[in-house]
């Protein structure tokens, strides 16, 4: 499918723009880290992928790393400048400073929209093309390493030829994965022992071999990758990716130790790399502002959003949000709507649907005061960190768990595609802070087959059930150790000290 491109520069696109915004952090106590052990300030360089769920939570490392005293420049496209730029500019005024730098996107030169700059926006036959158009990037990034000199270059995984890049100039090139360690783990000894071979069924179940926990899956739940020795649309790529991630320094985390410490430990044995878990990285937006503004512009005004859940009981509430990407066809979304009501509980449900003649009749009639629609972009950090919150039916985007996480709320677990069906598993399994609808079928686009009985029971089942208790003391002791692994001292405070020590040192014997 082309992707032999990724590896092949193409064509100068030299049009980066110099935006320099003083960036300020507000917790005192982080002033007290500025000038980390008397060296010279470190310079990293953040380079996310194109996507909502990369480019949030890299903001979020940026503004971290700008706390602890390093200087920060982000790289990503002309359109997706926005996404950063309030929150940096909100910041500014107490001088710390971030940088964007902006590189062209050659998106029609790839045979793709013009303003199609991010990965959600690119239909799924164009995905190759959207990877070859950020592959060229690469000469542009390689002028700014060449210009700025940055202590170390913060990627994405699905930019791995910036490990190349990196090693070029002979900085380190830490790889951002976005998602967990267990994920990771279990992609891990699926691709090793290949699992799967050993059922005779789509349906039947194989455990995961040599992990800390019993982890059971079904072929119906892996990708077509994964299930598949021949080439397919996006191995190469992936193949790619597993390259560039052992060739690279190590690889940060959005996670914190007391959250998957078993896999933690495995990870390193199995992978043999550098790692730091560093998060939950959300956790920097303090204050209302921070929360609503992530990501794209909130559809609901934020005094509205909170007057409706002050309304509510605490606990009371099921939040339901399927991310940035996730379409689901018009019959899912019937059965969505009929088991929320079937499940008797409040909600707040956030979609984006271009029609709604799914809609149940009279739904939004019958459960007006009951339920909130929010239709586009929900301030979800906002939201799951309010206290009448009490169960986040989720499709298991590695941002939206911890997100969860941090707020103490347990789930209802839907994986659609990507490594979420691993995700639901650290939740169902290893944390046992939720349940799931049952979904079985991995798949892209255009996911369906969930019942609204299942849906219903699930909901009721982490809200109102005898094991409801137990959920909801898990997911608020999980809160409380997000909460102390960011504080100084904690295990994610401390693990940005051990990385930034390790670059430091990196870098005085590199040069
Ligand atoms: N998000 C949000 N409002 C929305 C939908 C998503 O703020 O209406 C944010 C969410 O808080 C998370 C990110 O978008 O930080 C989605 O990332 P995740 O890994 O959960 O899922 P993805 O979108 O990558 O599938």
């Amino acid at each position: 499918m082309g992707f032999g491109l990724l590896y092949i520069i193409v064509t100068v696109y030299n049009h980066s723009i110099h935006f320099c915004f003083c960036f300020q952090l507000r917790h005192h106590s982080l002033f007290l880290s500025r000038i980390f052990h008397n060296m010279d300030q470190l310079h990293f360089f953040f380079f996310p992928m194109m996507a909502q769920g990369h480019m949030i939570p890299t903001l979020d490392m940026a503004k971290l790393f700008a706390s602890r005293g390093v200087k920060v420049t982000i790289i990503t496209t002309p359109l997706n400048e926005p996404i950063f730029c309030k929150a940096i500019q909100r910041n500014k005024h107490l001088g710390i400073e971030i940088d964007i730098r902006l590189i062209k996107f050659p998106a029609v030169e790839n045979d793709l929209p013009e303003d199609c700059e991010r990965l959600d926006l690119a239909s799924d036959d164009k995905l190759p093309n959207f990877f070859r158009a950020a592959a060229m990037m690469k000469e542009s990034l390689e002028q700014l390493i060449e210009e700025c000199r940055p202590n170390c270059l913060v990627s994405d995984m699905f930019l791995p030829w910036t490990t190349h890049s990196a090693a070029k100039f002979n900085i380190p090139r830490i790889v951002f994965h976005g998602t967990s360690y267990f994920a990771q783990c279990v992609g891990a000894s699926i691709r090793l022992n290949k699992p799967f071979k050993n059922v005779s069924s789509d349906s039947e179940t194989f455990v995961v071999p040599n992990l800390p926990h019993q982890i059971k899956l079904t072929r119906t739940q892996l990708s077509p990758n994964e299930q598949s020795d021949e080439e397919l649309g996006m191995s190469k790529m992936i193949k790619a990716v597993r390259e560039s991630d052992s060739k690279s320094y190590g690889a940060v985390f959005n996670s914190f130790n007391e959250l998957e410490p078993d896999y933690v430990e495995h990870y390193t044995k199995v992978f043999g790399i550098k790692s730091w878990a560093i998060g939950p990285l959300s956790l920097c937006n303090r204050d209302i502002e921070d929360k609503v503004e992530r990501g794209n512009k909130s559809s609901i005004d934020k005094h509205e959003c909170l007057k409706w859940l002050d309304s509510k009981k605490p606990s009371s509430i099921v939040y339901v949000c399927f991310g940035s990407v996730i379409y689901f066809t018009a019959a899912q979304m019937q059965e969505l709507a009929m088991g929320l009501e079937a499940s008797g509980q409040d909600f707040i449900w956030v979609f984006r649907t271009n029609n709604e003649d799914w809609m149940p009749e009279g739904f939004e009639e019958r459960t007006r005061g009951k339920g909130l629609i929010i239709r586009g972009w929900a301030p979800q950090v906002l939201i799951l960190d309010h206290e009448s919150v009490g169960a986040f039916v989720t499709h298991c985007g590695w941002n939206s768990i911890l997100e969860g996480v941090s707020a103490g709320v347990p789930f209802v677990t839907w994986p659609v595609f990507a490594e979420q069906f691993f995700n639901e598993k650290t939740v169902t399994d290893v944390m046992r802070t939720g349940a799931g609808v049952g979904s079985m079928q991995w798949r892209r686009s255009g996911s369906e087959g969930v019942k609204s009985e299942a849906i219903a029971k699930a909901i009721k089942r982490v809200m109102v059930s005898e094991e409801a208790d137990g959920f909801r003391s898990r997911a608020k002791a999980y809160k409380e150790m997000a909460r102390q692994a960011i504080e100084e001292g904690g295990s994610s405070y401390t693990g940005l000290t051990t990385l930034l020590q390790d670059i430091s040192s990196y870098s005085s014997t590199a040069h």
